[in-house]
C-alpha cells in the first residue's frame, strides 16, 4: 500500500481526503471508534463552515462521506501491531493480517482519562460513564455527578443538564481550566450546582449498579455521601501512542513528538491530530494537521 492511515477522526479523515486528491490510494483503518471523539459529543460551535452549530456525529458522518465520495479505502478493524524498524516497508498489523506501507500516517488520537476509583471496571456502564451523549440518556429526572473542571466537563454538565433534574459538578479546585464561555454558561444553569474544592472518594453500589458516591472536600478532609445513580468523569483524556513504542518518539504524556510539520522520528511516518497535540486539541487544529501529514507524505513519496 503507498499510504495507510491510523484512525479516523477529524485528523485522518482530513488526511485521507487531501492523500485520495493527490491519487496516493490511501487505505484508513478506523480503529475501536469510527469517527473519533466527535462521535461522543454534542453541538459543535466553534468548527467552521456551519453558522449553525453542527452536532459531532453529523460533522463525522459528513466527513466520512466525502472522503468515501473520493475513493478513500476505509476498513472497520484496529491496527494492532506495528514494526517500524525498517521504513521500506513499514510493516502493520491488523490482528493476524499483515500490511505494508510506504508512508503511515497516525491519527489515533486519544482515550478519556477515568479517577481509578475502586470498582471501576464493574461499573461501568451501571452507574460509571465518560460520555454523557451515550449515557445520559439513561439518567433522565435523577441527580447525577460531574467530575472535572475543563470544557469537558462543563459540556458533559450542561447536556446532562437538560435530561437530569440535577447536575452536581465536583471539581478539586476553585479554579477551572474551563473557557471563560463554557464555564459562565454552566454557572449560569440552575440545574447545575458546583461544589469545589472535592474529590471523588468512593462509590457505593448494590446489585443495581451505583447508589452513592463519597466525596472529601480537599481542604478541609470532611466527607459527604451523595445518593447518585450516575457519575460521568469529565477529566481529560490519554493519548493513544502505546501500539507504536518502541519506534515512534513521544514525551512524557504519550504525546507523538512531531518536527517540521507531522514528521515523526521514523521516514515516512507522519502523526496528526490529538495524538501529537497537547496543546490545542480541537477539531479544527486536528483537521489541520491531517491536511500536512498528507501533502508532507505526498512530498515524501515522490522524493
Ligand atoms: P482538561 O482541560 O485537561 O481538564 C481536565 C480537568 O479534569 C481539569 O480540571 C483537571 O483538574 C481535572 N482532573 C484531571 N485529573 C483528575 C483527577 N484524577 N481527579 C480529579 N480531577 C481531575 O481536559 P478537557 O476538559 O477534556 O479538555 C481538553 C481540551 O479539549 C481543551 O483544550 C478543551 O478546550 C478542549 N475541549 C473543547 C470543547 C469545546 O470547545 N466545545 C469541549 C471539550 C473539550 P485540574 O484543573 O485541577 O488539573
Amino acid at each position: 500500500m503507498q499510504v495507510v492511515i491510523i484512525g479516523t477522526g477529524p485528523a485522518g479523515l482530513t488526511a485521507a481526503i487531501y492523500a485520495a486528491r493527490a491519487a496516493l490510494n490511501p487505505v484508513i483503518y478506523a480503529g475501536s471508534q469510527h469517527g473519533g471523539q466527535l462521535t461522543t459529543t454534542t453541538e459543535v460551535e466553534n468548527y467552521p463552515g456551519f453558522a449553525d452549530a453542527i452536532m459531532g456525529p453529523e460533522l463525522m458522518q459528513a466527513m466520512t462521506g466525502q472522503a468515501e465520495r473520493l475513493g478513500v479505502e476505509i476498513i472497520y478493524d484496529e491496527i494492532s501491531k506495528v514494526d517500524f524498524s525498517s521504513s521500506s516497508p513499514l510493516q502493520l498489523w491488523a490482528g493476524e493480517k499483515q500490511i505494508t506501507a510506504k508512508a503511515v500516517i497516525i491519527a489515533t488520537g486519544a482515550t478519556a482519562r477515568t479517577l481509578g476509583l475502586p470498582q471501576e471496571k464493574e461499573l461501568m456502564g451501571r452507574g460509571l460513564s465518560t460520555c454523557a451523549t451515550c449515557d445520559g440518556f439513561f439518567y433522565k429526572g435523577k441527580r447525577v455527578l460531574v467530575v472535572g473542571g475543563g470544557d469537558s466537563a462543563m459540556e458533559e454538565a450542561l447536556y446532562l443538564s437538560k435530561l437530569c433534574s440535577e447536575v452536581i459538578l465536583i471539581h478539586r479546585r476553585a479554579q477551572f481550566r474551563a473557557s471563560p464561555i463554557m464555564l459562565e454558561r454552566a454557572q449560569k444553569n440552575d440545574k447545575i450546582i458546583f461544589k469545589t474544592p472535592y474529590q471523588v472518594d468512593t462509590t457505593h453500589a448494590d446489585q443495581n449498579g451505583l447508589q452513592a458516591v463519597s466525596i472529601v472536600n480537599c481542604e478541609t478532609g470532611a466527607s459527604e455521601k451523595i445518593a447518585t445513580e450516575g457519575l460521568f468523569m469529565a477529566i481529560g483524556h490519554t493519548p493513544n501512542s502505546s501500539q507504536f513504542a518502541p519506534y515512534i518518539n513521544t514525551d512524557e504524556h504519550g504525546y507523538i513528538r512531531i518536527h517540521d510539520g507531522t514528521k515523526t522520528n521514523v521516514q515516512g511516518v507522519f502523526a496528526a491530530g490529538d495524538i501529537a497535540d497537547p496543546v490545542f486539541r480541537q477539531a479544527v487544529t486536528a483537521a489541520g494537521m491531517g491536511c500536512q501529514a498528507a501533502i508532507q507524505a505526498q512530498r515524501y513519496l515522490e522524493s
